[in-house]
């Protein structure tokens, strides 16, 4: 089964409207040699000029978050339909920092996905295991658990779109990857697992990205693992130059 790559750059809480333009701007220029979906996500408050800017491409906009009520007395909140109003057509979901810095539990999480799914947003949901849980070998309860809980409740129809994001919060941010073989190893985990849960096919469908310090000399090895079908990127997606780099791997 073929599946499309997906290279996706998640810009946190970094850069003005401004630079978002720029960044924006540079990665229309990208030459996308391995025809991949490429997915930006900058801060809420670029999102519309970064629509803007990308009118006329094939770059895909995402926020990294949004609240599940869909209007309310919810100050600091985002809705769905006020991430689609942007432009944007996806949305991230459970990141590591939200879990961790922001409550956002499994129960949480699956509230959000399924008031993204409701709107139409398409969805990119993470899961990853911290380092302790992999050190006293429950990454795949975890994982499992991320899984089941966050997703319950959709069919496989539903799911369609999900994209899933494997981010071993010990690889985020520290300069430390999963070794390629690592990453394919909980890779076809989560499909092995997708396939129980819903089946073959979805699961044969479904792109499984890895997140988690990947950078120019080590997207072409990560990429190369069958069960890899694309990247989640922080910090290498801030600078054109390396996340181009990035989306053009060998
Ligand atoms: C991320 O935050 O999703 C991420 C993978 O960050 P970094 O590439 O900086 O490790």
């Amino acid at each position: 089964m073929s599946r499309k790559p997906f290279i996706a750059g998640n810009w946190k809480m970094h850069n003005t409207v401004a630079q978002s333009k720029e960044l924006a701007q540079a990665l229309k220029k990208a030459l996308n040699k391995n025809n991949a979906d490429i997915m930006i996500a900058p801060s809420f408050t670029s999102l519309y000029a970064v629509a803007e800017v990308l009118k006329g491409s094939n770059i895909i906009l995402a926020a990294q978050d949004c609240h599940f009520e869909e209007k309310g007395a919810f100050t600091s909140q985002i809705a769905p339909s006020q991430v689609l109003d942007t432009g944007a057509t996806y949305v991230i979901i459970g990141h590591s920092e939200r879990r961790s810095l922001f409550g956002d539990t499994n129960e949480i999480l699956n509230k959000k996905v399924k008031a993204a799914l409701t709107r139409g947003l398409k969805v990119v949901y993470c899961v990853g295991e911290t380092l302790i849980e992999r050190e006293t070998e429950k990454t795949y309860a975890v994982i499992q658990d991320q899984i089941e809980d966050g997703l319950k409740g959709f069919t496989a129809e539903d799911l369609k779109d999900l994209v899933i994001a494997y981010e071993p919060v010990w690889a985020i941010g520290t300069g430390k990857t999963a070794t390629p073989e690592q990453a394919q190893e909980v890779h076809k985990e989560i499909r092995t697992l997708l396939a129980q849960k819903y089946s073959e096919d979805f699961a044969s469908k479904v792109r499984i990205l890895y997140g988690g310090s990947v950078k120019a000399d080590n997207v072409d090895s990560i990429m190369a693992q069958p069960d890899v079908d694309g990247v989640l990127v922080g910090g290498q997606s801030l600078e054109a130059e390396k996340f181009i780099r990035i989306i053009d791997y060998n």
